[in-house]
């Protein structure tokens, strides 16, 4: 299916991370190491933005406050090739571990260090593993609190860790008690009566293609955007192995190879944006009513 045929614009985002920062690894690599492994995310990034370059493709990049305070100049390449950058938290903390005041700092400080790398206000955030689930809706209060304008952490399927089955599978507002939030879910399809992922991330690497194509056309023809999302270490075959149980091996280092061919044909057949381009005049919480997908 050719670009033209496809004129919905889906949203591509990146979740700025070193390989050993995954909430899978957290027993096996402590936060007191991070400083003395081997560092792979600038380079990892730089293949990402030379794969957007390529396709005329812009994304939004939800990056740690940890990565933007030691590697500055990623925060800046990113946004000086035009993409969005958002917070991914500092410190890569589930929503699930952590108290709403370690999280507002979490979310406060990162927003303010990317925002003076950035030269662009910070206004999303997508949780550590979508770790905003049910009875953890506090954590939206306090991104509104915090100026934020929009989350990504919703993964509206039935999962254990995580999963927000409830929400709704397309873009919408949440109306909460401390104001309203744009809530983008990650892209979901339907496979017998069953919502399952689509969007991305290891479902990229270890579904069939043509599952995600689906969600993406399926979106895409009822002019629906879907967010799609990847992590730099996911297109990197040749990263260091930790050592770490054997599903926990399996689910984070098969498949690292078909990441970029598959995100090639992805990008080939779809166009993809940042959040911030897409959705620039919907950006006013005071005209949510206008927001186009939340009666989808
Ligand atoms: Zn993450």
């Amino acid at each position: 299916m050719s670009l033209e045929s496809q004129p919905t614009t889906h949203l591509f985002s990146v979740d700025v991370e070193e390989h050993f920062q995954v909430s899978s690894f957290e027993q096996h690599v402590p936060q007191a190491s991070w400083d003395t492994q081997p560092s792979r995310v600038a380079h990892n990034v730089d293949v990402l933005l030379d794969l957007l370059a390529r396709h005329g493709a812009f994304g939004t990049f939800f990056t740690l406050g940890w990565v933007g305070a030691k590697y500055p100049e990623i925060v800046r390449r990113v946004a000086g090739a035009g993409h969005e950058v958002a917070s991914h938290g500092w410190w890569h903390t589930r929503v699930t571990n952590t108290t709403p005041e370690r999280f507002r700092e979490d979310v406060r400080s990162s927003k303010r260090l990317l925002e003076d790398l950035c030269g662009h206000p910070v206004i999303g955030y997508r949780a550590p593993s979508f770790s905003i689930v049910p009875g953890r809706e506090w954590a939206l209060d306090i991104l509104i609190e915090e100026g934020y304008r929009y989350d990504s952490s919703l993964f509206p399927i039935h999962r254990s860790g995580y999963g927000y089955p409830h929400a709704p599978p397309v873009p919408h507002v949440l109306r909460r008690p401390s104001g309203a939030l744009y809530e983008i879910p990650p892209a979901t399809t339907v496979v017998a009566g069953v919502r399952i992922p689509a969007a991305g991330g290891g479902y990229l690497r270890q579904f069939p293609f043509g599952l995600i194509r689906r969600a993406f056309r399926e979106n895409g023809a009822l002019a629906i955007p879907a967010m799609f999302y990847i992590h730099p270490w996911e297109v990197d075959p040749g990263q260091p192995r930790i050592k770490v149980p054997w599903l926990t091996r399996i689910r984070h280092y098969r498949g690292l190879s078909r990441s970029l061919p598959k995100m090639e044909r992805l990008l080939a057949e779809f166009r993809f944006t940042s959040v911030a381009k897409r959705f620039a005049r919907f950006a006013d919480p005071e005209i949510a009513n206008a927001w186009p997908f939340a009666r989808a």
